[in-house]
């Protein structure tokens, strides 16, 4: 069995930090899915081979690892796209934004990664359709939050 601050990051994110995921969906994207092998908008796997053998601890740690991995690169660009269009008059929005972001913090590199896609990314919507879409479910869910209150100005995101 692993051990180490990753896999304590992955028992830490729990199911109220990875939010809700209604049956037919993509995990990572929410995208409705039905019986599709693969994920349309973000390409999450959703029906692979059949595993031989025992499910063991390590497997599981390694796929919840890279469906955290993938939520966590889903939801940055939101981030990114809100503290740019709010954030100049509230500094730390950034920071509290991304304690919100499912797959647990960014490693490092990850969060300036989102940047240069979101900042390099076509500002023309009939360019690429799905990852407007994306933008669209990702940086609407980020806003739910913070209209719901869970996102404060100077304080940190409350508990739930
Ligand atoms: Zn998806």
């Amino acid at each position: 069995m692993r051990k180490g601050p990753a896999r304590e990051e992955a028992a830490r994110e729990g199911p109220a930090r990875a939010g809700p995921v209604a049956a037919g969906c993509c995990p990572v994207c929410a995208l409705v899915c039905g019986a599709s092998r693969e994920c349309g908008r973000c390409g999450w796997l959703l029906r692979g081979d059949h595993v031989r053998g025992e499910i063991t601890d390590d497997l599981e740690w390694e796929f919840g690892a890279r469906l955290a991995t993938a939520r966590r690169r889903f939801d940055l660009p939101a981030v990114v796209r809100v503290a740019d269009a709010l954030g100049s008059g509230d500094p730390g929005l950034a920071d509290r934004l991304v304690d919100l972001v499912r797959g647990g913090p960014p490693v490092p590199g990850e969060l300036d990664a989102a940047r240069r896609a979101v900042r390099t990314a076509s500002p023309w919507p009939a360019a690429a359709p799905t990852a407007m879409a994306t933008d669209t479910v990702a940086v609407g869910r980020l806003l739910s939050r913070i209209v719901a209150g869970e996102v404060r100005r100077g304080g940190p995101p409350s508990s739930n």
